[in-house]
């Protein structure tokens, strides 16, 4: 099973990328020539950053988790399973179904700095944890459908 994402947030993420680089230009070019960059810099620094070690470990687990997402897919449509959310021929085709799986790590990682952004710090971790959870749960349902053998409904 392929974890459903909000493609939507997608937009929104891009339309704002352009500001936060463009900002840490000026403070690098503001470097020792004006004493205010070095101030906005500190700034920054007292600021919950996007990208810190918390951060990185939690992209981590998201990238661990479509990973297993990805290969207990592919175990699954090994033994004749149909993959439901995805057709078959995106899941067979294994460049293409890991490319997707990339960009769904992508689409996280640009929904949680939309989270970031606008200071729903929560919300930025929770939607990590959604993922998280959804992905592996999701990769459980593949790999329980091996063994699955026909049961009885009481
Ligand atoms: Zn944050």
């Amino acid at each position: 099973m392929i974890v459903p994402i909000v493609l939507v947030a997608m937009m929104g993420a891009s339309n704002l990328c352009g500001q936060e680089p463009a900002a840490a230009q000026r403070a690098q070019s503001a470097d020792s020539v004006i004493p205010v960059g070095k101030n906005q810099t500190k700034e920054l620094m007292r600021e919950d950053r996007f990208w810190d070690k918390k951060n990185d470990w939690w992209f981590a687990g998201v990238g661990a988790a479509r990973t297993l997402d990805y290969f207990s897919t592919l175990n699954m449509r090994r033994r004749g399973r149909q993959e439901i959310l995805l057709t078959n021929d995106a899941v067979d085709n294994h460049a293409a179904f890991a490319a997707i799986e990339a960009a769904g790590t992508g689409v996280s990682i640009g929904v949680w700095y939309l989270f970031h952004r606008y200071g729903h710090h929560k919300l930025e971790r929770w939607a990590s944890v959604v993922h998280i959870g959804l992905a592996t749960a999701g990769s459980v349902r593949n790999y329980s459908l091996k063994t699955a053998h026909p049961k009885t409904a009481p």
